[in-house]
């Protein structure tokens, strides 16, 4: 979503005129986009924002803007006075802040104006920064911003405000825009993805989005992410299934495999409709190719959890063998109902140790899965050349290198492959 909304800002900033910097000291506006999902992620936040603090000293021209789930969707005050330097702080996903604040002269209201004619851009289409026209395979599309779910560890809901779908004809055009500047692939986005248009009784919910995307000639692949398993449903699924560009790869956090701990998260579901799910998913999409990857999301040490509870969810890992499990240690936020009412009582050490457990049980598992590739022909969309390799993606969303001359960006190709490991595969084109 981060990545998303930072180059929504970079492609605001060139509409305005400014081209990107090499490195923080040449440029005169810097954005500062921010996570706060865990504590590790607020005090890189903060500490690259105590980076930009020289700069500031440097050249007080420089224009500071602070942006995401740092600043969050209420008023900035406290944060104003901890950081004077910053010249704007923006909500997550809406670059409008920074705009007002560079372009306050008519002149270059007018500028603006001229030079979107000039590129034919459309107010409401949100287009890539130029340096990505041609070079970008696969772009992040929010259709779903801020969440209203309220799980109990989570803090994302009070920073990035109460749920709100994209209207699709806002979600086609920008896809169709993307299409153009060369993007092959597109992973829709929301908190909870699968209630898109649930707030919205005239837009089509996302089963319907995926029909209309699949239309879109140009567009090779669709992805979307975070599913939630409350609402994942048959429609949904047969769509996955029926739609040739949809592919077959689901993001479904289960976060504990323990029937207490899930309604402490307060998630809204049981282990066994969960297990029920992954069935489902894997009967439902079984005809498509190569088969059907499944992705979930772990919190390992909520509050109260006991090492009984832990090992629940070591076994529900254990049996239903999915494709990638991302793991996290438990990290009190505030506002949320897990700090305001729950005690932090598992130890760092006992965090990190269940971790580590998950960490290895998993790596078997997607390595005994991803074994299942070698000496098989698959379809792989190749994105860029990292050192001398290109890098592409199975339907399945397995990591694929390949050696070869050829430019093999934004192509879909036949590959054999020839070595699998848990986290990559290597291959051949045929
Ligand atoms: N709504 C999306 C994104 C949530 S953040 C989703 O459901 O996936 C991504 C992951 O971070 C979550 O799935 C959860 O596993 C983890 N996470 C969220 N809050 C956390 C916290 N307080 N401590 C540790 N991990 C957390």
């Amino acid at each position: 979503m981060n990545v998303a909304d930072s180059q929504r800002v970079a492609s605001a900033l060139e509409q305005l005129g400014y081209e990107s910097a090499a490195k923080p000291q040449d440029a005169d506006v810097i954005v500062l986009n921010t996570c706060v999902v865990r504590q590790s992620a607020e005090d890189k936040a903060i500490s690259w924002l105590n980076n930009l603090r020289p700069l500031k000293k440097q050249n007080p021209n420089l224009v500071i803007n602070l942006m995401g789930c740092l600043v969050g969707v209420k008023s900035p005050d406290k944060l104003q006075k901890r950081f004077p330097f910053v010249d704007v702080f923006s909500p997550p996903s809406d670059p409008q802040p920074l705009v007002a604040f560079l372009s306050q002269s008519e002149d270059q209201f007018l500028e603006q104006a001229e030079r979107q004619k000039r590129l034919n851009i459309q107010d409401e289409e949100i287009v890539l920064p130029m340096a990505e026209w041609g070079k970008l395979v696969s772009a992040y599309v929010p259709v779903v911003l801020g969440c209203s779910h309220a799980c109990t560890y989570c803090i994302i809901p009070y920073r990035r405000g109460i749920e709100r779908s994209r209207p699709s004809s806002d979600i086609l055009a920008e896809v169709r825009c993307l299409v153009e500047q060369g993007v092959r692939e597109v992973t829709l986005l929301g908190q909870i993805v699968d209630r898109y248009g649930k707030d919205m009784p005239s837009e089509p919910n996302l089963a319907g989005l995926l029909h209309l995307l699949q239309e879109i000639d140009g567009l090779e692949r669709i992805r979307f992410l975070t599913s939630h398993p409350g609402y994942l449903n048959e429609e949904l699924l047969d769509a996955v299934a029926e739609l040739p560009k949809v592919m077959p790869h689901i993001e479904v956090p289960v976060q504990a495999g323990d029937n207490q701990v899930l309604e402490n998260m307060r998630r809204g579901y049981t282990v066994e409709d969960y297990v029920h799910l992954v069935d489902d998913i894997r009967y439902r999409l079984r005809h498509k190719s190569p088969g059907v990857s499944i992705a979930t999301d772990i919190i390992v040490g909520f509050p109260g959890e006991t090492e009984a509870q832990f090992l629940n969810t070591y076994d529900l890992l254990h049996d239903l063998r999915l494709d990638v499990a991302h793991l996290a240690r438990y990290s009190a936020r505030p506002e949320t109902v897990a700090t305001r009412h729950l005690i932090d009582d598992v130890p760092e050490q006992e965090k990190w140790s269940r971790f580590r457990h998950l960490e290895q049980l998993q790596e078997g598992i997607a390595g005994e899965i991803n074994a299942a590739y070698k000496n098989i022909i698959v379809e792989v969309l190749f994105e860029e050349n990292v050192r001398g390799r290109w890098r592409g993606r199975t339907p399945t969303n397995k990591l694929v290198f390949v050696s070869s001359q050829q430019n093999l960006r934004g192509q879909t190709r036949l590959v054999h492959i020839d070595w699998s490991g848990p986290w990559s595969m290597q291959a051949s084109l045929t």
